[in-house]
């Protein structure tokens, strides 16, 4: 069968013009600094986001925990929002890495602003770990990925700054809410002092993200990766790929963000679903099943359509549009949608 795979953006493969580019890319010793095609993609990286510096990764998880490591000393505390991707789907490791703990801020549709956050910062009270650090999500992965506007990022970075926190981006997926809002990254990212992003999900490189902020930060940086086992040799064979996902992968997403207002609005109608349709501002649908069946009895029953799906909660779903589902296959992927949702009740 041919699936239309849903279930992530990471599942995107490299195009036709990505493997060619791997083929031929020239490679060096990274470790070294001598890997030609990983400084060029740096040097990209560092211009587009207007930085001194930046540094290759191969997982935005692993850019994130150096990112704190960076950032925080140990028995700190790390402020971030209560879906964040930072505390749930990165393996404790800010608790072995850096010796931190994480406090959540609950935020509507995951969008942190500080007011919420302020109340939460500690600094020197003798009962409380010190906030060494605020990481924000731009989109938002689990709040459906909504997007932060640049003045509410603005606005937190410089409360932050005023109370001497750093700020740390977890941007995986900057570039869809550039899109979204029409801006450069530049303009969502100036504030931070360091940001991550993915070229491995929507952009559609097979391994690969990045890091980047000031040129002693990223010095420091490429020691923490080596350290936490991700100083890699030939890997210009990834960073080809990856220049091609920086340089002209950003221009398509347009066409991801309104398959997934055609996925969302297909569940809008349903009594056996909920969705806050204004809340699906990128490529990620959420809703959920709040009677009847759950999340994955609709994943069991959306698969024999052919369409995969993951579930987030008991009873929370996600969709997410990308590189390698069509137009069509995205209305197919409705109409499944809607099929399996009518036999669960109408509104
Ligand atoms: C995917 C993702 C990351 C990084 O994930 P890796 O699989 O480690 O590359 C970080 N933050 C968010 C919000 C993500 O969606």
């Amino acid at each position: 069968m041919q699936w239309i795979d849903l279930r992530s953006d990471t599942v995107t493969r490299p195009t036709a013009k990505m493997r060619k580019a791997m083929a031929q890319a020239d490679v060096g010793d990274d470790v070294y600094g001598e890997d030609p095609t990983i400084n060029r993609l740096e040097a990209r990286a560092a211009e587009i986001f207007r930085r001194e510096a930046g540094l290759f990764f191969p997982t935005g998880s692993m850019a994130n925990q150096v990112a704190i490591r960076l950032h925080t000393r140990p028995g700190e505390e790390i402020l971030c929002e209560s879906r964040a991707h930072v505390l749930d789907w990165e393996m404790g490791t800010a608790a072995v890495f850096s010796g931190c703990t994480l406090r959540t801020v609950e935020a509507p549709r995951g969008i942190l602003t500080w007011d919420l956050i302020r109340a939460s910062v500690f600094r020197d009270v003798p009962f409380h770990a010190s906030t060494g650090l605020i990481c924000v999500e731009n989109t938002h992965n689990m709040a459906g990925g909504t997007v932060m506007p640049a003045a509410t990022a603005h606005e937190i970075c410089q409360g932050a700054h005023a109370a001497g926190l750093p700020m740390h981006l977890d941007g995986a997926r900057i570039f869809n809410a550039a899109v979204a809002l029409n801006v450069t990254v530049h303009e969502l990212t100036a504030s931070f002092d360091t940001v991550m992003f993915c070229l491995s999900k929507g952009l559609g490189a097979p391994v690969g993200s990045m890091l980047v902020g000031s040129a002693d930060h990223m010095r420091l940086a490429r020691n923490l990766r080596k350290a936490m086992g991700g100083g890699m040799r030939q890997a210009g064979i990834l960073a080809a790929a990856g220049l091609i996902a920086l340089e002209e992968m950003p221009a398509r997403l347009p066409e991801d963000h309104a398959n997934a207002q055609l996925l969302a609005e297909a569940i809008g109608p349903f009594a056996a679903a909920e969705i806050d349709l204004g809340g699906v501002q990128s490529n990620i649908v959420i809703f959920t099943l709040p009677h009847g069946g759950d999340a994955s009895e609709f994943v069991s029953a959306i698969r024999q359509y052919g369409v995969l799906a993951n579930a987030v909660g008991p009873r929370a779903v996600r969709l997410v549009t990308h590189l390698d589902v069509s137009r069509e296959e995205c209305q197919r992927a409705a109409g499944a949608v809607a099929e399996v949702l009518a036999g669960w009740g109408n509104k």
